[in-house]
């Protein structure tokens, strides 16, 4: 069996620590071994990291820009292989990877453009003959640490944007889907990033305390479930560090009276069921407006699941693919037991769906769930699995009023025709990424991607334009020069 260890210094190093089974889940069977970095490890990691960094501090944004265009290149051409590799891990089908790999390329084209992203303020006058301005400088040693469910996307959401802007960086992927990740870590390695400029340890606890606590870390970015994002968030800045840390969610989909319905069912259907729901912006329940357009929406969306195929990653007709781990597929279902104890209808149930040739895969089929009301557990917490809850109200007001009392505030749509409550809509709800008839509101690279509430904790989001203030600090210098001697005398007051 195949052993995984950690990228320190351009080596892969995988000795004499703790070990873990890496599954496959659409078999249910062990495929790998990962070897748990120590704190010993982790701290030989950040050292080089540390010593690598007045280096690539002064190498000119340009040049590090450049290493970025062959990176670009390099996952293009290895997109099949790294497809492959989220597949035997993560269990998503494989036009799904490439596209989460699409999406982590276009953070790759942003960090492409670090001269111009880095290029400061300047004022010229302030004062007679004095300039000012401003420049963004590196912070060090960055770390981020990273979720199962993007296992490519994700890391490309913070390495490319830290390194151009002159940062190194340490890498603490999930440990149940490494594979692709390292992989990607080294095809960086090859694009010509110098060695130990980007690290990558493989661990659990034990590798990212390190990382919180170690003084040689400036900033940490996290993205993952939000008790952990709050502990993440909280132990860093305690020490000192800059963090954002990106929780969970639960995404609502008002469906209005006046929505195209068919086009909202099929907007939902991918939006909800979309790799497995294994997806922190996957639409995960939907609130009709009225209980015709409740009706309607059951309905259709019944008839539309009825076509959903769950299968193996390497299957084109699937429409997604096993959960994660056994222990997960149990947790899914255990929400969806629960709901019914609490009264909620189950309308398609996938609990005990089969998979010919893989029964001991970890798959639940697309479950949708009716009558679904906000004291239900089911409701409260985040599930994260192929499950579509329909929860009815009477106006948009109460469907707003039920979004702001949840503790996510990731994503949110809205399905209408009415220009004006879309408008409404957007301006009022408190909620981080918002659609108007987009069911996935994803910023593009060139945005920024964050919730609000207990979606994210820290102040700038994820990539795009707050990456660059991020992973950088403000310097602002002021300067005259004069020309022969004092020109002035001394002030005791500002300048009026
Ligand atoms: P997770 O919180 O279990 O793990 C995330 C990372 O934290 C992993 O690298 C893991 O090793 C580490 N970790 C786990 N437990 C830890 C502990 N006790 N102490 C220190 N580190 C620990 O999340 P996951 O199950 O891998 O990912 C799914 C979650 O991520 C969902 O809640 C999903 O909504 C969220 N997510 C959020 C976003 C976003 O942008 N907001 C994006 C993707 C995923």
């Amino acid at each position: 069996m195949e052993t995984l260890g950690h990228l320190i210094n351009g080596q892969m190093l995988a000795t004499g620590e703790r070990r873990q089974a890496i599954f496959n889940p659409a078999t249910g069977e062990a495929s790998k071994e990962l070897v748990l970095a120590s704190r010993e490890t982790v701290e030989q990691a950040i050292a080089v990291a540390d010593a690598a960094f007045p280096a690539w501090r002064d190498t000119p944004p340009l040049k590090r820009a450049r290493i970025m265009f062959r990176f670009k290149e390099l996952l293009e051409l290895n997109a099949d292989k790294i497809a492959a590799l989220i597949g035997e891990e993560h269990g998503k089908i494989s036009h799904d990877a490439l596209g989460e790999l699409q999406r982590g390329i276009e953070n790759v084209e942003y960090a492409c453009g670090a001269p111009e992203l880095l290029k400061g303020e300047h004022s010229k006058n302030v004062g007679p003959n004095i300039d000012s301005w401003s420049e963004f400088q590196p912070l060090g040693v960055v770390a981020g640490i990273t979720p199962f469910n993007f296992p490519v996307m994700v890391p490309l959401w913070m390495m490319p944007m830290a390194l151009v802007c002159g940062n190194c960086f340490v890498l603490k992927p999930s440990e149940r889907d490494p594979s692709s990740t390292l992989y990607i870590a080294q095809l960086l390695q090859e694009a010509g990033l110098p060695d130990g400029v980007l690290n990558v340890v493989n661990g659990d606890k034990e590798a990212v305390d390190t990382l919180l606590t170690d003084s040689r870390i400036k900033a940490v970015s996290f993205v993952g479930s939000t008790p952990i994002a709050e502990y993440i968030y909280s132990t860093a800045t305690v020490n000192g560090k800059r963090c954002q840390a990106l929780g969970g969610a639960k995404n609502h989909a008002i469906v209005m009276p006046d929505a195209d319905m068919d086009n909202a069912v099929n907007q939902l259907l991918g939006a909800a069921f979309g790799s497995s729901g294994e997806r922190c912006m996957a639409l995960s329940v939907a609130v009709a407006v009225g209980d015709a357009a409740a009706d309607s929406l059951v309905e259709k969306m019944t008839a539309a699941m009825a076509g959903l195929k769950v299968g193996v990653c390497t299957e084109r007709s699937n429409d997604f693919g096993p959960v994660i781990t056994r222990q997960h597929q149990e947790k899914v279902v255990g929400y969806i037991n629960s709901a019914e104890a609490q009264g909620a209808r189950i309308v398609v149930d996938g609990r005990n769906v089969q998979v010919p040739g893989y029964e001991n895969g970890y798959f639940v089929g697309a479950t949708l769930i009716d009558q679904v009301t906000p004291d239900m557990q089911s409701y409260q917490e985040e599930i994260f699995g192929p499950v579509l809850q329909v929860m009815r109200v009477d106006s948009m007001q109460q469907a707003m009023e039920l979004i702001d009392a949840h503790e996510y505030g990731n994503g949110t749509c809205i399905f209408t025709r009415d220009g004006e409550a879309a408008r409404y809509f957007s301006d009022n709800i408190q909620v981080g990424m918002v659609g108007i008839n987009v069911p996935l509101p994803v910023p593009v690279a060139y945005h920024s991607f964050g919730g609000w509430k207990r979606s994210l904790f820290g102040d700038l989001h994820a990539y795009g334009p707050d990456a660059v203030r991020f992973y950088t600090k403000r310097k602002t210098i002021t300067q005259r020069w004069p020309s022969a001697g004092v020109r002035e005398g001394a002030q005791f007051a500002f300048p009026s």
